[in-house]
């Protein structure tokens, strides 16, 4: 795209200087990514200002940008993809805050804001009203207009897809079970039979959960924040989400959790929109494939779930069309036995 002069104001870097920085810049991205397997590292972004698009009028996206601000639900507690200290009331956390949003869901709501207002990412994310998300309200926000988009470890799948409409999927988690790191009673699913299990209110672990392991009691809550006290304190046991998030908790734990290691469910994260705007949709599409394609993708995990020591995968196939039913059937736990990992 064509660099936008319009936002240079007095002090600004010259235009010819900014052109070479961000070559350079650019270049040295391009060589860390095709470095071949690797975690590249993140490089200091100087990029260019994207122009502001024009989208048909009447359409959400030319909407949005009139309005100047974008209203994005995300998570506030979930690290590496949503996380900010007020997310987390409970103690132990406390020497991981840093008072910012962060994770990867914000990465790519930036990203997102970006083709919608143009400018450079720092525009764009000034244009970002990030708005708290908890699993069970992520439907009722989209239907009440609470927010614009929801990117908050969203699962497709076809009972939300009866109320609300998805683009991507941009990432491809699995389920997983976080236990008190030494708690080695629950090694696979069966064990958690007769044990109390903390889920997110209504995450697609309410149903899985069940199917699993029918003879668990679930405790449903509404943060993950307060799943880990459950653990804490003892009434729970285990706590049942995607293994990204249980990553990132554990991690954040300083390793008094760890995950048990079951890759039972395939959860497609998407991005939420209200139901019947298939010209939103088809336009998030379109950009999603753009940050992949361009190495943006990468970048942000590499900044985020990175910090994990998780090796960047592959996203998946766009095609938010043949996502998979709302509880998977118990194909896929086929682990009876597995390894503890600590993180
Ligand atoms: N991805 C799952 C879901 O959308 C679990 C994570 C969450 O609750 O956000 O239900």
């Amino acid at each position: 795209m064509a660099p936008s002069t319009s936002r240079r104001g007095p002090g600004s870097v010259p235009l010819m200087t900014k052109c070479l920085l961000t070559v350079v810049v650019f270049l040295t991205f391009v060589m860390a990514g095709c470095g071949g397997g690797g975690t590249p590292t993140p490089t200091t972004t100087i990029e260019q200002p994207l122009p502001a698009p024009t989208f048909a009028p009447g359409s959400t996206m030319a909407r949005i940008q009139q309005a100047g601000k974008v209203k994005i639900g995300v998570k506030f507690d979930a690290p590496g993809f949503g996380f900010q200290n007020t997310g987390f009331q409970n103690t132990e956390f406390q020497n991981t805050l840093t008072n910012q949003l962060e994770g990867f869901d914000i990465e790519i709501s930036k990203l997102i804001a970006q083709a919608i207002f143009g400018g450079t990412i720092g525009d764009a994310s000034s244009k970002v009203d990030f708005v708290q998300a908890v699993s069970r309200n992520r439907e009722p926000f989209l239907q009440n207009g609470t927010v614009d988009m929801v990117i908050a470890t969203y699962t497709i799948n076809d009972l939300r897809k009866a109320l609300v409409d998805f683009a991507g999927p941009y990432y491809l988690a699995h389920g997983d079970i976080m236990v008190k790191t030494g708690d080695t009673t629950i090694r696979a699913f069966a064990d958690l039979n007769g044990k109390t299990v903390c889920i997110a209110r209504n995450s697609t672990y309410e149903q899985s959960v069940r199917l699993q392991a029918p003879q668990a009691i679930v405790l449903p809550l509404d943060t993950y924040a307060q799943c880990t006290d459950a653990i804490n304190d003892g009434r729970a046991q285990a706590l049942a989400t995607d293994n990204v998030i249980l990553a990132g908790l554990a991690q954040a734990s300083g390793g008094k959790y760890s995950l048990v290691g079951l890759s039972f469910t395939d959860e497609p994260y998407g991005v939420g929109i209200k139901k019947g705007d298939a010209v939103f949709a088809t336009f998030l599409n379109g950009r999603i494939k753009e940050i992949e394609d361009s190495g943006k993708w990468r970048q942000a995990f590499g900044s985020t779930l990175g910090k994990f020591d998780l090796p960047i995968p592959q996203p998946p196939p766009i095609d938010a069309g043949s996502a998979p039913a709302a509880a998977p059937a118990a194909t896929t736990t086929t682990v009876p036995q597995s390894t503890t990992t600590s993180f």
